[in-house]
């Protein structure tokens, strides 16, 4: 035995474990599998394990390969594991998300695949621009065959570690007039001449040079150099992770045991949307012979009401493992389940009950709404600005996307990589500088025939007499401009280099000197995207950043509510969680029901496994009989989970008369009586009618609609055709 391993068998932070977790902790030679429920202590023990064979002296950090579900997983495993050595500085870390991890990797080896090393990381915004072009130089129909669409099919593919040449031409069904393959193969050909990868092609890229034998010194090194490899929420690899996990974790009889330990929970796995394959966690014994399988059973985190409840939730499918969970928690208090009229009621729910936690001392970084769906989040954000309540929303739409930022972010990129065509024909005409589509095309099509980006076209077409003299100097002058950008970028402060671009290319000003009425925001934003790059040591680190991290950073320091989706919560915990929208076609969505039937409900119950267990204390449950969904009004009935929550873990605290001339169990008389009445609001017009919530009525001008809310003698009135409105009640009848 090591002298150092000795030593750390007295070490304290293995005395935070129960037995199963100190042996996933402790078997370091040898696969290792930990199969647990959620909040079993999965991810503690995986970071244990890693403070663990630093303490031991098995390996230093550069020699540990550790991948997590989130950049910001990633952030919190690393001050655990150095507050676990007693705050020892630990460096070298390959300790990231699979495409941040494989990104970091190609770099270095980039022109195996024909790229540059200073590559760039397409978001899917641009994937689905690039595509366009392709598909309109195919004379393909991109009306009837969205590039969105189509990116999703390749995305899919890649996922699955499937390259063009894997593929037959017809595997893509009608898809693109049954093209769709093809297209594959020129949009990956595209992307080498852009010098380009999309976030599939980070895992592409390296399996590929991993699996090829002219370069076996490549794989060999980096079996020599990780000597650990640990994975958390594996149940959600899709096909691509896997093998490249798998490839790098498999060092043959010469290189000694693989030493990979993944830890997961079938139950948990709802990304099978994106490519994950549950099916990965469950044949680990057969990749890695002589696995350790390690299952936890106590649950640390929830108290007995939230476990139970969870538990009676996922008991429902039918394709699991099953497993036993116990908490030695006090039951705590009831799952609190409310069905509201609409979701403008239930978002002032959620914030009255936020505010009566706030009063009795609970801290609102410990509070969430976890949805479902991203356009949830807009009534929760507005009830919030309302309130007063600092929130923060992760994973939503974030501040990276904003026109004015993608605008400013494609002026950097273009500087840091000339051939970066798409972001150069984002701004080629922003602000106007008289270069139209016309201009673009012409520059495209020539630079087609010659396979070369756009940037070489005008750096060639500008020394010729085929474009009109104007817009000949226009681009000369563009290209003058950002050949003096780009020379600045070693000796300039990257900060300052990007505040000047901003001001010399015009692009600032065209929003100051704007009437819009977002203008202002606008240009405040330009501003805190400058001073935030301030974190980052240079252009390119920042630019990486961007590629890699889409998460909205603001209001980081602040005490605030999260808002984000189930899918984002994954791995998190909190106090109190509110999950709003559980309602039939909302969740489970209607679209994973149609596109995957009963595996596919099972996914979605599995999220709800998911939400239920993110709250260690509170957890809230709501519905609505109203929901405009994409801009219509749905009549919406109480999701099937809400009926598969057992009833002696929950307290039902419906609305009465939600769903007047509907049948709902939920609704007064029916099987689940509310415990709490909500008191009616009511109105009389002139004409002596009485109005309440939920009537029927009529109006000269919309037709006829229900009541959803009576402010003094203003009525919102959801009509049937017009949506939603807000009249006066002298103008309305009962029907
Ligand atoms: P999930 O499935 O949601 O990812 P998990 O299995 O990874 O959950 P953790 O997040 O590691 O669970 O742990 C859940 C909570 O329980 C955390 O607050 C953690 O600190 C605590 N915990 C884990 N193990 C122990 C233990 N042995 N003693 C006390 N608390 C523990
Ligand atoms: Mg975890």
């Amino acid at each position: 035995m090591h002298m150092a391993e000795s030593l750390s068998q007295e070490a304290p932070y293995l005395r935070d474990l129960n037995p199963p977790q100190r042996e996933a902790v402790e078997t370091l030679d040898g696969p290792v599998l930990v199969l647990a429920g959620a909040g079993t202590g999965k991810t503690r023990a995986l970071t244990t394990r890693l403070a663990h064979i630093l303490q031991s002296g098995r390996a230093f950090s550069p020699q540990i390969l550790a991948v997590t579900f989130t950049n910001k997983a990633a952030q919190e495993m690393k001050e655990r594991v150095s507050a676990l050595l007693g705050g020892a500085p630990v460096e070298g870390w390959w300790l990231g998300t699979f495409h941040a991890l494989a990104a970091r990797m190609l770099r270095r080896h980039a022109d195996l695949v024909g790229l540059d090393s200073n590559f760039t990381i397409l978001d899917p915004d641009d994937q689905a621009r690039l595509l366009k072009q392709i598909m309109e130089a195919a004379n393909i129909d991109t009306k009837k065959w969205t590039p969105k669409a189509m990116i999703a099919m390749i995305d899919r593919w890649k996922d699955k570690g499937l390259l063009p040449t894997d593929l037959n031409s017809d595997e893509g069904g009608e898809a693109a007039n049954g093209q769709l393959v093809g297209l594959y193969r020129l949009y990956q050909q595209r992307l080498k001449t852009l010098n380009a990868c999309d976030f599939g092609d980070l895992l592409l890229h390296m399996i590929t040079i991993f699996k090829n034998p002219a370069h076996a010194d490549v794989l060999a090194d980096y079996h020599r150099r990780f000597k650990y490899l640990l994975v958390d929420e594996y149940q959600d690899t899709n096909v691509a992770q896997y093998l490249w996990l798998r490839l790098l974790a498999q060092r043959g009889p010469e290189g000694g045991p693989s030493n990979i330990c993944c830890v997961g929970d079938d139950d948990q796995s709802i990304y099978g949307w994106r490519g994950a394959e549950v099916g990965n966690i469950l044949k680990f014994e057969k990749d890695f012979p002589g696995a350790a399988i390690i299952r936890l059973e106590q649950n640390y985190r929830s108290t007995g009401h939230i476990l139970a409840a969870a538990n009676g939730v996922i008991a429902k499918n039918e394709d699991r493992l099953g497993k036993n969970l116990f908490t030695s928690e006090e039951d705590g208090e009831k799952l609190i389940v409310r069905g509201l009229w609409d979701g403008e009621a239930e978002a002032r729910w959620v914030g009255e009950e936020i505010e009566q936690l706030q009063h009795k001392g609970w801290n609102l970084n410990q509070i969430a709404v976890l949805v479902r769906a991203g356009f949830q989040t807009r009534e929760f954000e507005e009830r919030f600005i309302q309130l007063g309540i600092h929130y923060r929303v992760i994973g939503g739409p974030r501040f990276y996307e904003r026109m004015e930022i993608r605008d400013a972010l494609a002026y950097l990129r273009v500087i840091a990589q000339p051939s970066d065509d798409l972001a150069l024909e984002r701004i080629i005409n922003v602000p106007k500088r008289g270069l139209g589509d016309a201009t673009v095309q012409t520059l495209y099509a020539y630079g087609r025939s010659k396979g070369i980006s756009l940037h070489e076209s005008i750096r060639d077409l500008t020394q010729t007499d085929e474009l009109r003299p104007k817009v000949k100097e226009t681009l000369g002058r563009l290209m003058d401009d950002f050949a003096r950008w780009r020379s600045l970028l070693d000796s300039m402060k990257h900060t300052d280099l990007a505040g000047q671009v901003l001001d010399e290319s015009g692009y600032m000003a065209m929003w100051q000197s704007s009437k819009d009425v977002d203008a202002p925001g606008r240009v405040e934003n330009l501003k805190e995207l400058v001073a935030g790059m301030e974190e980052f040591v240079s252009m390119a680190e920042f630019l990486e950043h961007i590629a890699l991290v889409m998460e909205n950073r603001d209001g980081n320091e602040a005490e605030a509510a999260t808002i984000m989706t189930l899918h984002g919560a994954k791995g998190l915990e909190f106090d109190a969680v509110f999950l709003p929208g559980w309602e039939e076609g909302l969740f489970p969505s209607q679209r994973t029901m149609d596109e995957n039937g009963l595996s596919g409900l099972e996914e979605e119950r599995r999220l709800a496994y998911v939400g239920i267990t993110r709250a260690r204390k509170r957890a809230y449950i709501s519905f609505a009989a109203n929901r405009r969904m994409y801009g219509n009004w749905i009549n919406a009935i109480p999701s099937r989970f809400v009926d598969e929550l057992p009833p002696g873990h929950v307290e039902v605290q419906s609305d009465t008369g939600l769903y007047q001339g509907r049948s709902s169990h939920w609704d007064s008389s029916g099987v689940r009586p509310p415990v709490r009445m909500a008191t009616e609001r009511k109105v009389i017009n002139a004409a002596g009618e009485v109005f309440a919530r939920g009537d029927r009525v009529s109006h000269d001008k919309f037709g006829e609609g229900t009541i959803i809310n009576i402010d003094g003698h203003k009525l919102d009135i959801a009509f049937d055709r017009g949506g939603k409105k807000r009249v006066m009640d002298s103008f309305v009848e009962k029907c």
